[in-house]
């Protein structure tokens, strides 16, 4: 792919669209309760604005489906940007009015606006052409650094690059790039890919593709259990899609052609019920009772994934081990991102409950690159193109 990147351009005197993803969380009082998302995006605005440009930022928050929600306002953000860059952010609610681009034609050198949520219009979602160019009627330059939205293409991540002479990749996005994709492409090996979560459904595509380029692959979660059950064990009540026993054959079959090496849980722990108060215990995958849900791997299991992690150079992770939200079934989880932090690998966590995982363990600033992507990050590991990168290939 053939991007430019921030660092290359010329921004003085520019008005520079940025799109950020601003979906951070708030409280009832709409509070932003943690505003990493705001943060990840300060070399971007801090390098625009130290070269000069004048910034008009634009993101989503939520899922207001095209309509005014005044739960999802952005305001909140303007407030708390301009306490973190310690200058003026100007909150605009009418982004597409003619004031407003009379307004951002006059800006100054060093201003900045922060736009209402651009999902406020139900034009965003349908990648609506005319939304993108009432948008570049902003902009001289177009840089994208929301990656946790770059899986969707959608009028404020590509319509608008349509309309805009320069666009560009900020320095979030060009770090997402770097490490997920080009690591999974141009990996150190042995290279290796932890896999968990609910459900195979969700991850199959991603299983078909990384299959295809490590060395190993671990299985945990409550999507271990269809490829247990493929196997021949009997899962208990275990989480199972009987529909899926074939595609994991399948997983399990390419991963044998292709000498990869794939780990599955030997033991786990279960209880009766999916409850943190319920009596646990550890079975070994061969004598799991008929009333037992697992809901974790097993200190076995733990040893035998922390042996192969710790031969790796390369370790892609998404998705936990256990239903970790409950303490009592979090160990797997909590011992395996602190494997990985302790080993001397190269290691990409992506999805939120690994990023949570891995912050829950204490070990977020062991591991090299933790993702912002949720979605996005998934479908790098399926190998997909995501729409919002490619707008952005023209050179
Ligand atoms: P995903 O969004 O597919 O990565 O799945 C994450 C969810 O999987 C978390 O909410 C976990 O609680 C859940 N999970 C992981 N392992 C299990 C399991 N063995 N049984 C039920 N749920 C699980």
């Amino acid at each position: 792919m053939a991007l430019k990147y921030i660092d290359e351009l010329d921004l003085k005197d520019k008005r520079v669209m940025v799109r950020v993803d601003y979906n951070v969380p708030y409280d009832k009082e709409m509070n932003i309760t943690d505003d990493t998302r705001i943060t990840a995006t300060l070399p971007t605005l801090n390098y625009c604005l130290e070269n000069g440009a004048k910034l008009i930022i634009v993101s989503h928050l939520g899922r207001p489906k095209g309509q005014v929600k005044p739960s999802l306002s952005l305001k909140p953000v303007a407030v708390r940007l301009e306490e973190i860059l310690g200058r003026a952010v100007k909150f605009i609610d009418t982004p597409l009015g003619e004031e407003t681009i009379a307004f951002t034609k006059n800006m100054q050198s060093g201003d900045i606006v922060l736009f209402e949520n651009i999902r406020f219009y139900p034009g965003e979602e349908k990648n609506d052409k005319a939304l993108g160019e009432l948008l570049a009627k902003h902009a001289d330059v177009f840089i994208n650094d929301a990656f946790a939205a770059a899986h969707r293409g959608h009028a404020s991540n590509f319509a608008v690059t349509e309309f805009v002479p320069i666009v560009a990749a900020g320095f979030l996005l060009k770090n997402e790039i770097e490490y997920s994709e080009h690591t999974i492409q141009n990996a150190k090996r042995p290279f290796g890919a932890i896999i968990g979560g609910a459900k195979v459904s969700s991850k199959l595509d991603a299983l078909n593709n990384i299959v295809n380029k490590v060395d190993f692959l671990i299985i945990g979660g409550g999507m271990a259990f269809t490829f247990l059950k493929a196997q021949g064990y009997s899962i208990g009540n275990s989480l199972l899609e009987e529909d899926l026993i074939d595609s994991a054959k399948e997983i399990m079959k390419k991963a044998k052609e292709k000498n990869v090496t794939l780990l599955l849980p030997v033991d786990i722990v279960g209880a009766p019920e999916f409850d943190n108060e319920s009596p646990r215990g550890v079975y070994s995958i061969d004598s799991i009772p008929d009333n037992i849900i697992g809901l974790d791997i097993g200190p076995e299991s733990i040893k035998l994934f922390a042996e192969e992690i710790k031969k790796a150079k390369t370790v892609i992770w998404n998705g936990p081990m256990g239903a970790f939200e409950m303490p009592n079934f979090a160990t797997g989880t909590n011992e395996i991102a602190k494997v990985l932090a302790e080993s001397h690998c190269l290691s990409i966590v992506g999805g939120g409950d690994s990023v949570t995982a891995v912050n829950q363990a204490g070990v977020a600033d062991k591991i090299t690159y933790i993702s912002t992507g949720g979605g996005a990050f998934l479908e790098v590991l399926e190998g997909k193109v995501l729409p919002g990168i490619a707008a952005l290939d023209r050179y």
